[in-house]
């Protein structure tokens, strides 16, 4: 298939092509990513804008079973919905524990719906960066809500928060002592804190920790580009399936506002500058790291220890001498 057929097949909505583009997005073969490049800029004149939601949380706490609920209740209304995965542990191991085709059986059975799960690559980076040409394809084959999923480990919150439009936590209820656990720059990335497994046993804990949350993020600095209100914690339950449209209705008040505000666009805007200069500090460290290269900076670096040549002149030599690929 030939790149206008793919990007004619995607525009249409086709998730088998659109599944297809992933994995040439995915490749690391340099004549794949030229052709991931062409589908890009040949998909990049539409006007198709998806609602792209970032999802965090540890292990355990409910997220893929979160997904399933809130997805299907998204397609229920109509929707299409996509899933993509931020796993920093496939980037560590080669292997994806977002992966398992297991996890989200009904929604992986819905036409409106796209699943895919967290490429492997050798650096959190390399993931974030092809998730995001990921997300673009899935807004260009007209889904409505693209749902960035990633295990709440540190550093991989920061990547997908660089994708979406709005950021979600997922917590578990826990005992006051635990709220500590959750990181200040975390907290401060979320636009909505959802206290998953408000039912049965563990409600009245749900809704303690609910309480507590709500009150830590009062203390966090109001942010300008939010209405009165936000960020906010509420509980919800991806088994019972409550608290999921008040969830949704947040999420399209936050995002209504935004847009209203300008600060939708200006978001995106400075997501794409993010992503243009990580563009290019990975393409200088690529060239840096070629055997002709890594050579080179050896000798020079030789030739700064024994006082041959000062630090900056051979800094400046080897600048110099990386070309264009
Ligand atoms: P993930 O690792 O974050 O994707 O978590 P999972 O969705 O796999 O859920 C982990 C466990 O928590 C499973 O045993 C789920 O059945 C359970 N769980 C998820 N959501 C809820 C919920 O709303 N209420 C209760 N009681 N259990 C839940």
């Amino acid at each position: 298939m030939d790149i206008a057929e793919l990007s004619d097949r995607i525009s249409k909505g086709e998730r088998r092509a659109l599944a297809r583009a992933i994995t040439l997005v995915e490749s690391g073969r340099a004549d794949h990513r030229e052709q991931a490049g062409a589908l890009l800029t040949a998909l990049g004149r539409h006007d198709r804008q998806a609602l792209r939601i970032g999802l965090s949380g540890t292990p355990g706490v409910g997220k893929s079973t979160f997904i399933e609920s809130f997805g299907m209740m998204l397609t229920g209304q109509g929707l299409r919905v996509a899933v993509l995965a931020v796993d920093p542990s496939s980037a560590r191991s080669g292997g994806s524990i977002l992966g398992d085709k297991t996890r989200m059986e009904r929604l992986s059975r819905d036409r409106n719906a796209f699943i895919r799960p967290s490429p492997s690559q050798t650096h959190l980076g390399g993931v974030a960066r092809r998730t995001r040409e990921a997300v673009s394809l899935c807004e260009a084959a007209g889904f409505d809500v693209v749902l960035i999923e990633t295990v709440g480990v540190g550093q991989s919150e920061t990547v997908v928060a660089e994708i979406s439009d709005l950021f979600l936590l997922l917590l578990a209820p826990a005992g006051g002592d635990e709220l500590q656990g959750v990181k200040r720059g975390i907290m401060e990335m979320a636009d909505l804190i959802l206290v998953n497994k408000a039912d049965g046993a563990l409600k009245s804990t749900a809704m303690r920790t609910c309480a507590d949350y709500s009150g830590a993020l009062r203390l966090l600095r109001k942010r300008p580009q939010d209405p009165e209100g936000f960020p906010k914690a509420i509980p919800v339950s991806a088994v019972e399936e409550t608290g999921l449209d008040q969830a949704w209705e947040d999420m399209q008040a936050l995002a209504g506002w935004r847009r209203e505000a300008g600060h939708w666009e200006a978001r995106r805007a400075a997501q794409s500058r993010y992503w243009f200069e990580e563009e290019v500090r990975h393409a200088l460290l690529a060239q840096l790291s070629t055997q002709e290269a890594r050579a080179r900076m050896s000798d020079l670096s030789d030739r700064v220890a024994s006082g041959v040549q000062s630090p900056s002149a051979a800094a400046k030599e080897m600048l110099a001498s990386l070309h264009a690929p």
